[in-house]
């Protein structure tokens, strides 16, 4: 017997007070682990973790699943 599960219903409106932020961010230094150019990142590259440029940053990032 299949019963489907769609009982859930995913979020609720997108209405977030994160707008922009002002306000000076330190900005380090790092080179793309995708492309090898260099970039700017708002934090500290810890070296574990791979660095991705804005585009790479696109790509690799974990996108929404939407039904
Ligand atoms: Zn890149």
């Amino acid at each position: 017997m299949g019963y489907g599960d769609r009982n859930f219903r995913g979020g609720q409106g997108g209405q977030g007070g994160r707008g922009r932020f002002d306000g000076p961010r330190e900005m380090h230094k790092a080179t793309c682990a995708d492309c090898g150019k260099e970039c700017e990142v708002p934090f500290k590259p810890s070296g574990e973790r791979p660095v991705y440029c804005r585009d790479c940053y696109q790509k690799h990032k974990p996108k929404k699943n939407r039904f």
